[in-house]
């Protein structure tokens, strides 16, 4: 017999399956050892009251065992000798395109500048450890894109739940733990990420697809506004429709399409700086109470968001119990970012806190004038160029290397510069910098007012002893590559379909995922009618 139960518990009664077994048979009287399973359908924490509860939703197995797998399969077949189609980018837009078009009976041949996951790996140490980047292959370019090593948070604001589902189910199937299928806030952790990565990569591979590493798109292949095909650095050049999952960090793609009168369009976006506070203030402030997490309960997180001056000013990509990453992509840049291992175990926890910023906004003309790129106004790179300079400024306040220009909290808030910094994450170190000075005025005085609010609704937040770093800019695309709603095609070129983040249409893993998807369908519509 299967029995399922909305659960309200402590978090101690579901410390392990034996104490939830245990629970659930006095409860609801049951003999526990005809207890075979239990499967969690859904977890969620409810931290808002001082006691601390768990809403489990459960299917609990009596007398028989459960039958097939936690998650559901998707079939995929060999795809060789059937049409090709080009996936340019391996994050998780292209590689979610890639696996759906095997499931649609096309053969996927992606093409990504980077490194596979694994030899990611050792570059990434380089940019902590001698503060090289190398502009192939470090957070952003590489096997897995800017999601590979990451926190891993795998939620979406995207109502389409069914997508959600699929997306979710399909990184279960390539080794992620089927938890997430049941948690609120579900994630995988930067070290499991990398081999469900290989896994995904191993399916295309096994069913006839193809990837190519080190190989960069260098242009695409345009007759008659129709897409032929892409050239690359190796000089290979593939032919097909192109899904282009690039990203929101390949400024050389965008300046490509804008050189070659490619329609695009410029796109809002948010930047900031990355807050780190210690983890167990923060597991103390959002469980209230003094012991923090306890044996029982995760990392805690938060979310903030308000609005000063007409902008947004909220947290962004929060990591509890992570560490924030030096995330540039190029030379002359300091980017930070945040991620975290499956068990958010570190002695920190951070977020973005950002300011939105509209294309309209004349306060960054005139801060891209007082900065000598006059010339960049009027161009529909314009977002970028503020995000490069905005990054190019952060290098220089670091030190001109990975170090990041950091000020405490407080500090920033009351306009003053103290030269001691905390302990923080960021392993290539920080340096005492005045943020709240060099920052454009239009953001950290939005970012002050943010936090002066954040810490009057959350006592304790707006503290020394959290410290600020700078600058965290790569949070969405600042372009759009305009395509159309139904046919997902670029508005002006057939066969090229912009997809993902880098395209303006995704923002997080899930929902680049999802968009690679609803590309690869696309594709398959566009291959049996082509108009
Ligand atoms: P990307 O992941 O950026 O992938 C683009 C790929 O294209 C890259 O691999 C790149 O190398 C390749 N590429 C670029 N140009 C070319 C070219 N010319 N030729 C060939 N290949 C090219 N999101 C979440 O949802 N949860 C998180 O916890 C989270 N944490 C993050 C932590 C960090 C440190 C970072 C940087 C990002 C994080 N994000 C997170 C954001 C998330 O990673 C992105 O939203 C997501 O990866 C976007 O997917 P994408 O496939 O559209 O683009």
């Amino acid at each position: 017999m299967i029995q399922e139960y909305q659960l309200r518990i402590l978090p101690e009664q579901a410390a392990n399956e034996q104490v939830l077994k245990q629970y659930i048979a006095r409860e609801k009287g049951v003999k526990p050892d005809t207890i075979y399973a239990i499967r969690i359908l859904k977890r969620s924490i409810d931290a808002r009251q001082r006691t601390i509860y768990l809403n489990l939703g459960v299917r609990v197995y009596i007398n028989e065992m459960p039958s097939g797998d936690e998650f559901q399969i998707t079939e995929y077949r060999s795809v060789e000798n059937k049409p090709q189609v080009i996936v340019v980018g391996a994050g998780p837009g292209g590689l979610f395109a890639a696996l759906r078009l095997i499931e649609l009976g096309l053969r996927p041949i992606v093409v990504e500048r980077g490194k596979s996951v694994r030899d990611r790996k050792s570059d990434i140490a380089l940019i902590s450890r001698e503060h090289i980047v190398n502009p192939e292959s470090n957070y952003s370019f590489g096997e897995g894109g800017a999601g590979a090593f990451s926190d891993g948070k795998l939620y979406t604001r995207s109502k389409k739940r069914g997508n959600v589902d699929k997306i979710l189910n399909v990184f279960c199937q390539h080794g992620a733990n089927p938890a997430i299928l049941a948690d609120a806030h579900p994630h995988i952790g930067t070290d499991k990420l990398p081999k469900v990565i290989e896994n995904m990569r191993n399916t295309i591979l096994t069913n006839g697809g193809e990837v190519h590493f080190e190989t960069r798109m260098d242009a695409l292949i345009i007759k008659n506004n129709r897409v032929e095909g892409i050239e690359t650095n190796t000089g290979q050049t593939f032919l097909g429709p192109v899904i282009l999952a690039t990203g929101h960090s390949a400024r050389d793609v965008y300046r490509w399409l804008a050189e070659n009168n490619v329609p695009i369009e410029t796109k809002g976006l948010a930047v900031g700086v990355r807050l780190e506070h210690p983890s167990e203030l923060i597991d103390q402030i959002q469980y209230h109470r003094r012991e923090g997490r306890g044996s029982y309960l995760p990392a805690a997180e938060y979310s903030f968001v308000t609005q000063v001056k007409e902008r947004g000013v909220y947290s962004f990509c929060m990591c509890p119990g992570g560490f924030v990453v030096p995330a540039a992509s190029g030379p002359e840049q300091v980017v930070v970012n945040g991620m975290s291992p499956s068990n958010r175990g570190s002695k920190w926890s951070n977020s973005g806190m950002v300011v939105e910023i509209r294309p309209e906004d004349t306060e960054v003309d005139q801060w891209l004038v007082a900065n000598g790129k006059a010339d960049k106004v009027e161009s529909v790179l314009k977002l970028m160029h503020f995000q490069e300079e905005l990054e190019r400024q952060s290098w220089l306040q670091g030190g001109m290397k990975q170090t990041a220009p950091a000020q405490r909290m407080v500090d920033f808030t009351n306009r003053k510069l103290g030269v001691d910094l905390p302990k923080s994450s960021y392993s290539p170190g920080l340096l005492a910098s005045p943020l709240h000075f060099w920052l454009p005025d239009f953001i950290s005085k939005r970012l002050a007012q943010g936090f002066l609010q954040f810490g009057k609704s959350c006592h304790g937040f707006l503290t020394n002893e959290a410290v600020m770093m700078g600058v965290e800019t790569r949070t969405s695309s600042p372009i759009r590559i305009v395509r159309d709603k139904e046919t997902m095609q670029h508005i002006t070129i057939a066969g090229l379909f912009p997809c993902g983040e880098g395209a303006g249409y995704a923002g997080g893993i899930v929902s680049a995922g999802m968009d690679g998807e609803r590309c690869a369908e696309a594709v398959a519509a566009f291959l049996n009618n082509p108009a």
